[in-house]
This record gives structure tokens, C-alpha cells and sequence, in this order.
């Protein structure tokens, strides 16, 4: 099975999205517990259509790369302490992914990273990309190889970084 680890802030929308549906802004955020009030925030004033902070030329990009690589989905994003794995499957399903859901990284672990490296360890994996546009607090940093970084400044998962996954994918 071929596997991407995603992550939805900054890789299915982008600044001017979220600007777009919530005209004050996003990003103030310092420490992951403000992050987390801030995204519970912009959830709010999206009415907890949780689908509406997700635009959709990013979701074509990543159906883009999908199609091509056959490739399912594990949610590594924030989203996981707000919606269950089913919820995340609608809310994504909604917004247009067209593919798989296979599973969501612990939310017990200290970082990204180590839910990440938890689920490779317990899962047959047979190729596998990281969509997410934060390495530091994520420490992320330490699997830059498997990354590909995406802006939240700059629109996302983009058609030149959605090429670059497919080329780690294949
Ligand atoms: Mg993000």
C-alpha cells in the first residue's frame, strides 16, 4: 500500500482561503494549543462545516496524485482532535477527495513526527509521501527526505509540489 501522511492547514487551503472564510485572520498562532483555539475558531465561524476550509484546487491536486499513484490517506493533520476518523472521511469526502481513508496518527504522541514513525512501524507500507507545511514544531525536520513542504503563504498543495509527491511515490 502506498501511503500519504496529510495533513490539511496549509495543504488543502491556504491564507487566502481561510482569509476568504474568515475575514480575520489566521496564523497569529504561536504554540500548538493556540493553534488548536484558532483552527476551533475558524471551524466556528465556518458554522463547523469543516469542508468550507477546504479549497478545491488543492483537493484537485491531491486527487491528481492519487489517480496516478493509486496512493491512500492516513490524516496526520490538527483535525484529528476534532473529528473522529469517520468525520474526517465525510468532511473530505465532501470537499471532493475522492480516495481512501485508511487511518489517522495517534494523538498521544509528543509530536508528529513520532505518530508518524508509530504508525510506519505498525502498517505494510510500501512507498510513502508527507504532505504538511510545517517541519519545526512537527519535527518533521528529521524525515525531510519523505516531506513535501508546502506553504500556507503560498497556495497550498500546488500542481509543481503535487509533481514532486507522485516522483516520491512511484
Ligand atoms: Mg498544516
Amino acid at each position: 500500500m502506498k501511503i500519504i501522511f496529510l495533513d490539511i492547514d496549509g495543504v488543502l487551503n491556504d491564507r487566502q482561503h481561510i482569509i476568504s472564510v474568515r475575514k480575520s485572520g489566521f496564523g497569529r498562532a504561536e504554540t500548538q494549543a493556540q493553534r488548536l483555539a484558532t483552527l476551533d475558531e475558524t471551524a466556528e465561524a465556518c458554522g463547523y462545516e469543516w469542508e468550507r476550509m477546504i479549497a478545491s484546487e488543492c483537493v484537485g491536486q491531491l486527487n491528481r496524485i492519487t489517480q496516478m499513484t493509486k496512493a491512500k490517506i492516513v490524516i496526520s493533520s490538527s483535525w484529528r482532535y476534532f473529528l473522529s476518523k469517520d468525520e474526517l472521511e465525510d468532511v473530505l469526502k465532501r470537499a471532493g477527495v475522492e480516495t481512501l481513508i485508511v487511518g489517522v496518527i495517534s494523538k498521544t504522541c509528543p509530536t508528529r513526527v513520532d505518530a508518524i514513525r508509530e504508525w510506519l512501524k505498525e502498517h505494510e507500507v510500501e512507498a510513502f509521501v508527507i504532505l504538511d507545511d510545517e517541519w519545526k514544531w512537527t519535527g518533521l525536520d528529521s524525515m525531510r527526505d519523505d516531506l513535501v513542504l508546502t506553504s500556507f503563504e503560498g497556495g497550498g498543495l500546488t500542481k509543481d509540489l503535487a509533481n514532486e509527491a507522485m516522483k516520491r511515490l512511484s
